[in-house]
């Protein structure tokens, strides 16, 4: 039987023993073991602190990995955009959060028609601002139930949220006269925390946090506001905050993949990075006529560059740089008696996860050397 179209060219290899080694590239590859191993061990962290734990999609956005996190104890999803929202929502994914504020009529309109298809407290949406809050809050008053809220707290990057105990008290109040909205609680997510190199002092960060959100929950809560529900957390302070006794519960998403940013920070000298690397990008090389070094498939088209360089984790016996070489090619600079020959597969380690996925329609999930199953990339590009 022919396969689906929608599958791409490389679905005549799936179940082919050895068949990894065969693909068209540049593909996206997925370790199904370690995306496994990762998601269980999340999930296993948040059940030890008693935490909840909403993954956010924004890495992955794709449906049937979300289905794996809820199955694995995930009390719901995390998403960056209305679109992720709705590819959720469609899929039948429990408990979507979007922790983006939605701006303008239009989409205020999707939000609300998505919350109705999604059903009672399936769906919340953060805010920061109360003009955003009155038009929702008229736009909501059809439905046959109140739209959960978060009011989104401002964590020192200043990108989204209101800045301080007095703006969020305001909010809060709007919120309360509203009618059709409901806050459920606050979002303060350290998006500037996650990245900080020494372990140390990316914990003694996340405590301050903490303690700021602490104390913004208690000046909710003792003027009477409702404050059920703490988010935030990414990958990067997940290990502190989990028993921080603060958030009550989690949206990290880079875990279950990872990446090279990631792998350094969270590796220390007395210990490796507590999750596995379970995204490649395979490439082939397409040209060894250069000297000093040969030209892989893969370039500004192929990875995130927004960070670091992609690094090689197959394909290459010795040391090996990759460079970015144009829209479609990479450099790959390789000692004499390492040189790969043409045609060769080399799989790199993602620079930055979630940008990079962005830009693929499928992932080519693998077991060993065999290809098994390709997974639509369901709200890639659902901005
Ligand atoms: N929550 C929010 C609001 C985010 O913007 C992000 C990522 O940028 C995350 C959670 C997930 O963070 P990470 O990929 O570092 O785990
Ligand atoms: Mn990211």
């Amino acid at each position: 039987m022919r396969p689906s179209p929608a599958l791409g060219p490389n679905a005549y290899f799936i179940g082919v023993a050895g068949s990894r080694h065969s693909l068209d590239t540049p593909a996206l590859l997925l370790d199904r073991a370690a995306l496994e191993r990762n998601i269980a061990k999340m999930a296993a962290i948040a059940e030890q602190h008693g935490i909840g734990l909403r993954p956010h999609v924004k890495t992955h956005k794709s449906a049937r990995i979300a289905q794996m996190q809820i199955e694995a104890g995930a009390v719901g999803v995390s998403c960056a955009t209305l679109g992720e929202a709705e590819a959720m929502v469609q899929a039948g994914i429990p408990g979507v959060l979007v922790t983006s504020p939605v701006v303008s009529t239009n989409k205020l309109r999707r939000l609300v028609a998505l919350a109705e298809k999604a059903g009672p407290r399936q769906l919340m949406v953060v805010v920061d601002d109360a003009c955003n809050v009155a038009e929702l809050a008229v736009l909501a008053a059809r439905l046959a139930y109140p739209l959960d809220v978060l009011i989104d707290y401002q964590c020192g990057y200043h990108r989204t949220g209101v800045p301080d105990e007095d703006a969020a008290l305001a909010l809060a109040r709007t919120i309360a006269e509203t009618g059709s909205l409901r806050l459920r609680g606050i979002q303060a997510y350290g998006g500037n925390l996650q990245h900080i190199a020494a372990r140390n002092q990316r914990e003694d960060a996340a405590a301050q946090l903490r303690e700021t959100v602490a104390k913004l929950v208690r000046a909710l809560r003792s003027a009477g506001m409702p404050i059920e529900m703490v988010t935030g957390v990414g990958t990067g302070t997940h290990e502190s905050d989990a028993g921080g006794g603060v958030f009550t519960e989690m949206q990290p998403g880079s875990y279950v993949f990872m990446d090279v940013e990631y792998a350094q920070v969270l590796s220390d000298e007395t210990r490796g990075a507590p999750f596995e690397t379970a995204l490649y990008v395979q490439s082939t090389v397409v040209s060894t006529r250069a000297p000093a070094w040969v030209t892989v498939d893969a370039g500004t088209k192929s990875f995130a560059t927004d960070s670091v360089a992609p690094v090689v984790a197959r394909g290459v016996d010795g040391p090996a740089q990759y460079a970015f070489f144009g829209d479609e090619h990479g450099k790959l600079t390789v000692d004499a008696e390492h040189r790969p020959p043409l045609a060769a597969r080399i799989e790199f380690t993602t620079p930055h996860c979630d940008p990079t996925v962005n830009l693929y329609d499928r992932y080519h999930v693998v077991d060993g050397d065999t290809l098994i199953d390709i997974w639509p990339i369901d709200a890639r590009g659902r901005l």
